[in-house]
């Protein structure tokens, strides 16, 4: 679909919880969320594979990416991906994960149709990745890594979130990655929304620097065509390497003008911009048993409220929700 500032509308992620295994310091709170939705309010494999048929017939969804809140922790996700794999019209499953447990349900994943997986990887220290995810072990998500490699997953992108005085250090080594394996790794800026509200701004990194650090340290980069995806990242490639470098700049450079996504909740909004609060209901209007064109409704109604360009540099609004509530 086509909104009011002729964006093709045809990318939908899709929150499949709002629980996760890990705390990320700029996500979650210590004691992660204070209410994890009941399980009656999160929407079922059933109801998902509704909306996302009506997405697809009624609103031109081609693509879905699966997140959360950690996806892999959700019962029923391999079903879930084969259910939407039945979907016609719907041609791209990715999904976007901590990595933790992709080693014992890649293959699964694999079989039931997801095509791409994105890793989020903030450091290659073990003792950093255990502070910055509170706890988390950072060998899980290496086997992660090698695991969606060896499946053949393609392509294998790494997201890579930059803070100031905490992992910035890295930045060579992590996009030195792309030398050694046939990663993408995405640098991102660091976003104030919800836990990372108060000081992500003495944090921030802007992509301009970091492409800076990397061309000191490594070499130049030369423009690589976008690996497949539907992101917002421009891409590099160090000389010879079999990946590339992407940066997406949400804080420095906002890139709404592309923006070609709508985003569903655990608990069934559908939210058309991450960085403004307004959402509509879709999980009401399906428990009542609405039909394929009145859920179609729903998304032509989202999609006219795009707004143009969200407003990140006024702060976070939302007191509503965090990062892992909405689906990053
Ligand atoms: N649990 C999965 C993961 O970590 O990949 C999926 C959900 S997570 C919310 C999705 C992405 O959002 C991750 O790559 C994470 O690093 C990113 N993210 C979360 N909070 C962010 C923030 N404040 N600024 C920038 N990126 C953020
Ligand atoms: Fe969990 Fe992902 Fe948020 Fe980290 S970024 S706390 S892994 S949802």
């Amino acid at each position: 679909m086509i909104d009011n500032y002729l964006r093709e509308i045809n990318y939908l992620r899709v929150s499949v919880t709002d629980r996760c295994n890990l705390r990320c310091i700029y996500c979650m709170p210590a004691g992660g969320i204070e209410k994890v939705l009941p399980r009656d309010d999160i929407l079922r494999n059933e109801e998902l594979a509704r909306i996302i048929a009506a997405a697809s017939s009624q609103a031109g969804i081609r693509k879905i990416r699966l997140t959360g809140g950690e996806p892999l922790v959700r019962k029923g996700l391999v079903d879930l991906v084969a259910a939407i794999n039945d979907i016609a019209g719907i041609d791209d499953i990715a999904l976007t994960t901590n990595g933790v447990l992709l080693s014992a349900m890649g293959r699964d994943l694999k079989e039931a149709g997801l095509q791409r997986v994105n890793i989020s990887l903030d450091t290659l220290d073990p003792d950093l990745f255990r502070h910055l995810t509170r706890n988390g072990d950072l060998r899980q998500v290496w086997r992660g890594i090698e695991t969606a490699l060896e499946l053949g997953f393609s392509p294998v992108k790494i997201n890579t979130v930059v803070m100031r005085g905490y992992n910035d250090h890295e930045i060579g080594q992590l996009a030195a990655l792309t030398v050694k394996y046939p990663l993408h790794v995405r640098f991102i800026e660091l976003m104030p929304v919800g836990t990372s509200n108060n000081w992500a701004g003495d944090r921030h990194v802007p992509v301009s620097q970091i492409k800076d650090i990397i061309e000191l340290g490594l070499g130049g980069l030369e423009s690589a065509h976008r690996p497949a995806g539907n992101g917002p990242a421009r891409y590099y490639r160090l000389a010879g390497a079999p990946g590339t470098i992407g940066f997406i700049s949400p804080v420095s450079d906002h890139f709404c003008k592309t923006c070609n996504r709508l985003r569903l909740t655990a608990e069934g909004m559908i939210r058309p911009c991450l960085y403004s609060g307004w959402e509509i209901d879709i999980k009401g209007l399906l428990r009542r048993g609405a039909s394929e064109t009145e859920l179609g409704d729903v998304f032509r109604q989202a999609v006219r409220r795009k707004p143009d360009r969200h407003c990140i540099n006024e702060g976070w609004q939302d007191d509503k929700r965090i990062m892992s509530q909405i689906g990053g």
